[in-house]
């Protein structure tokens, strides 16, 4: 599949979009009970804002494409420099207490190899951070699964150096590189045939084990597989991408079914759901994302 940098970054900006969107409607539902009072069964009513407000998974997210724009490739000392400036910006988006360590020394120009590799005593960071900002990368190289993996662990290295935290990328950019293939008629569109393809290129670790287990679990409901799965409470990457990616693959071709359904199993709500979105935007293409929801959400910076 030769495809233009055109429209390949036309993937990547759905994939944005559906990422941003499922962060900033995963997010509200920090302001209140309603995701935890709400049945499996119909959507929660969304705690009210003017504007659902997008965080940190879309503003790296944003960097990420803004690289993919300018080089067609990841460089990871060019992303790491976009990340340390979009922080600079607004440090207030919600990043975790490692990531403004990293982001911190990103923007005043440490080396990103030596800024990614010192946090919990040299062994780098695993959490979800990698993989909450992937789906773009996925859109963009899909066709050329190897390649997927290749840019999708550059893309995590500046901030992950743990092999843990790549995996989530790899795996979350995967998804979305299926997903497109989904779209276009050249896979069953199932959770079987996402999960499969998934394990298939992450690498060995818990990650991957816990993709393993997803695909043992039948849909008896988000909140069962969380119990299983883990929902993101732990903020890492073997805690989160198991469960996102599953929940994913159960709504292959309903955006606001795969992310409220996403939501109700609480966790990391703003990045499972953005795991979840990204994902999914590319199955079932611009038009299946709900347009009320995109009104209200903050636009982005690009
Ligand atoms: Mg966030």
């Amino acid at each position: 599949m030769v495809l233009d940098h055109d429209l390949r970054m036309a993937r990547a900006r759905l994939a944005l979009d559906g990422l941003s969107l499922g962060d900033a409607y995963g997010e509200r539902f920090f302001a209140g009970p309603a995701a935890a009072m709400a049945s499996e069964d119909q959507p929660p009513l969304v705690p009210a804002a003017r504007v659902w407000r997008w965080t940190d998974d879309t503003a790296m997210a944003v960097s990420i494409v803004e690289e993919l724009a300018a080089r067609g490739a990841i460089d990871p000392g060019s992303l790491a420099a976009r990340f340390g400036a979009r922080y600079l910006i607004e440090p207030d988006r919600g990043y975790g207490g490692t990531a403004h360590e990293i982001l911190h020394q990103l923007a005043h120009g440490r080396p990103w190899a030596a800024a990614a590799s010192e946090p919990f005593d040299g062994a780098g960071s695993m959490g979800n951070g990698g993989a909450m900002r992937a789906a773009p990368v996925g859109a963009y190289f899909a066709g050329d699964l190897d390649r997927v993996v290749a840019e999708a662990r550059a893309s995590a290295a500046p901030t992950h150096a743990n092999p843990e935290g790549q995996a989530g990328a790899i795996a979350v950019a995967v998804a979305a590189a299926v997903a497109v293939e989904m779209a276009a008629g050249l896979r069953p569109r199932t959770s079987a045939e996402l999960l499969a393809a998934v394990i298939a290129a992450t690498p060995p670790g818990a990650t991957r084990d816990g993709l393993v287990r997803a695909t043992e679990l039948a849909d008896r409901g988000p909140r069962a597989a969380a119990y299983v799965l883990g929902c993101g409470r732990k903020v890492i990457s073997s805690d989160t991408v198991p469960f996102a990616l599953w929940s994913a693959s159960h709504h292959l071709d309903d955006y606001p079914t795969a992310v409220w359904r996403t939501v109700v199993a609480l966790g990391d709500m703003d990045t499972t759901a953005a795991i979840v979105g990204g994902v999914v935007a590319l199955a079932v293409g611009r038009d299946g994302l709900p347009a009320d929801w995109l009104a209200r959400r903050e636009p982005l910076p690009v």
